[in-house]
């Protein structure tokens, strides 16, 4: 696929001063001289970023997620986990209208129905919404600053997809804009302070410069709440379910390819082929509210 790029400003501070990081898959990855802010810079435009995400996103072996729906499974317990973890945040005695921005095949739209909620989604892939819809989820085919509705909501998650956006000032207004007084956003994004980060460096499988297009910190995140009258409330290191697939995988992915070999054998011998473990991934968990 041919990518049209474009050089843009700091999201953070709206420097052009930048320093090298890394590059990968061709894209220099950068960090701004002003702020340190690590963005890709030139990356694909806007406009070619909407394309990408119109079309096909969770079929594509470029970018994007091939076999989204074959780890349900696992994607619905992250779900399940991370909506505990923010429960003791959640506003009480109310009846809760949540929205998941990116919702891909609507499991966490699931996991808050199970729990009473009234769940809607935000989705930009056109045929993963006719299939929401046939499912019956209530969907918008809308990114999440053109949506409009009447509604407030209680709970807001956006789970792997601030660092898609490309305008994070406008997403954080808007999140100010469609929060109830007092309802949660809730966030998992890479963190680019994360120890994996720094152990793996170059190779982190966090940097897809095509679609993971800025890198975050709680400090960066802190900024643009604030500056957009929301806080951070609880903020703490982030993992996900993988089962040893998963795991052999992504040690293959990291190349200790002894390693995974051993680890595909100790899952055969001792049958764990189906069993799943909650593994790091240099990931961050956070939780805002109203200022
Ligand atoms: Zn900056």
């Amino acid at each position: 696929m041919e990518f049209t790029t474009q050089e843009y400003p700091c999201s953070l501070c709206n420097s052009n001063n930048t320093k090298p990081l890394v590059v990968k898959l061709g894209f220099p990855i950068v960090q701004c001289a002003g702020c340190n802010f690590v963005y890709v810079n030139p990356r694909i435009t806007n406009e070619q970023l909407q394309n990408i995400y119109q079309h096909n996103y969770f079929k594509n072996k470029d970018y994007g997620y091939v076999g989204y729906e074959l780890e349900k499974r696992l994607r619905i317990k992250n779900f399940e986990r991370w909506l505990k973890e923010a429960a003791p945040f959640m506003p009480v005695n109310k009846p809760v209208n949540a929205l998941d921005v990116g919702c891909a095949a609507g499991y966490c739209l699931d996991v808050m129905k199970a729990k009473g909620w009234n769940a809607e989604g935000l989705e930009l892939d056109a045929e993963m919404c006719i299939n929401l819809e046939k499912d019956g989820q209530i969907v918008y085919h809308r990114s999440l600053d053109n949506f409009e509705t009447k509604h407030r909501y209680q709970v807001i998650t956006l789970f792997d997809v601030i660092e898609h956006i490309p305008v994070i000032d406008a997403a954080f207004k808007q999140l100010s804009h469609l929060l109830d007084a007092d309802g949660i956003v809730i966030m998992v994004t890479p963190n680019h302070n994360s120890f994996q980060r720094k152990l793996f460096r170059k190779r982190w499988f966090q940097y897809k410069p095509i679609e993971h297009i800025q890198y975050f910190t709680r400090q960066s995140l802190a900024v643009f709440a604030r500056r957009n009258n929301l806080q951070i409330i609880h903020a703490s290191k982030c993992g996900q379910y993988g089962d040893a697939h998963f795991l052999v995988t992504r040690l293959k992915y990291y190349h200790f390819i002894f390693l995974s070999k051993l680890f595909d054998k100790i899952f055969q011998l001792l049958n764990l082929k189906n069993r799943f473990f909650y593994t790091g991934t240099g990931s961050l968990f956070v939780v805002f509210k109203k200022m």
